[in-house]
């Protein structure tokens, strides 16, 4: 059990409008996530969709959300900027973002990269081997080796973000290309996690390992009790009262 506040946010477009998409989420991608965070001992989940006033993070969600995980693909430009804004203010706060498969298109993971985020990509059903390269990393506690996907849209390099401060996952595709699919981030007080497989015509959310990694991750993510400062000299007392006398000659 744990206390994390956890909200799920889907753009929950694919499933409205396609058949095929809505027979794997008929309730969404983000009803798939939350239950496998409840199963994980979460207790505080809540979901967000796009259409939902305000997408469903007015300040007040934000305020009592400790972790936002997105997932998005086909509506990204929908996003008002607003919001996006609202999103990055709070990641700068501390709160943790997971950003899911397409979402590196996202408005907010591209501005917290501050590239491209652009990758190579094919659909084709191929299986996806994932293997752990940081095997001491918290979001890779408890996994093996590596664990596969049988069917997945293919990421390949080169994924265009900055360096990663933790690569915990690289993902092998039998077509022969490689993906860092398991990237952490520190943006301001907060931590960032992308994590790639999920796209909406496999059942990826459902599986198991795929649940426990966004698990490890909603926890690594969360924000921690360091100590708060204030910037500048105006209000600063630290900047103002030097913490040992000051022998100017
Ligand atoms: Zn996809």
């Amino acid at each position: 059990m744990t206390s994390i506040r956890v909200t799920v946010w889907n753009e929950f477009e694919h499933e409205k409008v396609h058949e095929q998409i809505r027979k794997v989420y008929p309730d969404g991608i983000h009803a798939v996530i939350a239950d496998g965070l409840k199963k994980h001992g979460f207790t505080n989940v809540r979901t967000a969709t796009l259409d939902q006033p305000e997408h469903g993070l007015t300040e007040a969600v934000l305020a009592e959300t400790d972790v936002l995980t997105w997932w998005g693909h086909m509506a990204h430009r929908k996003v008002e900027d607003a919001i996006v804004d609202r999103v990055h203010r709070r990641v700068l706060e501390g709160m943790g973002l997971i950003v899911l498969h397409s979402g590196h298109h996202s408005k907010i993971f591209k501005k917290l990269m501050g590239t491209s985020c652009s990758l190579r990509w094919r659909e084709a059903g191929e299986h996806e081997r994932i293997w752990v390269v940081d095997p001491a990393h918290p979001i890779a506690d408890g996994f093996g080796a590596y664990f596969e996907l049988p069917e997945e849209e293919m990421y390949g390099e080169h994924f265009d973000i900055p360096d990663p401060d933790d690569l915990v996952f690289i993902s092998w595709f039998p077509g022969g290309e490689v993906f860092r699919s398991g990237c952490t981030f520190h943006r301001g007080r907060g931590k960032i996690f992308y994590f790639r497989p999920g796209h909406e015509t496999h059942p990826t959310y459902y599986h198991p390992d795929v649940q426990k990694v966004i698990a490890n991750g909603v926890r690594w993510a969360a924000p921690t009790n360091g100590p708060a400062f204030t910037y500048g000299d105006g209000s600063a007392i630290h900047a103002k009262v030097p913490l040992e006398p000051i022998t100017v000659k």
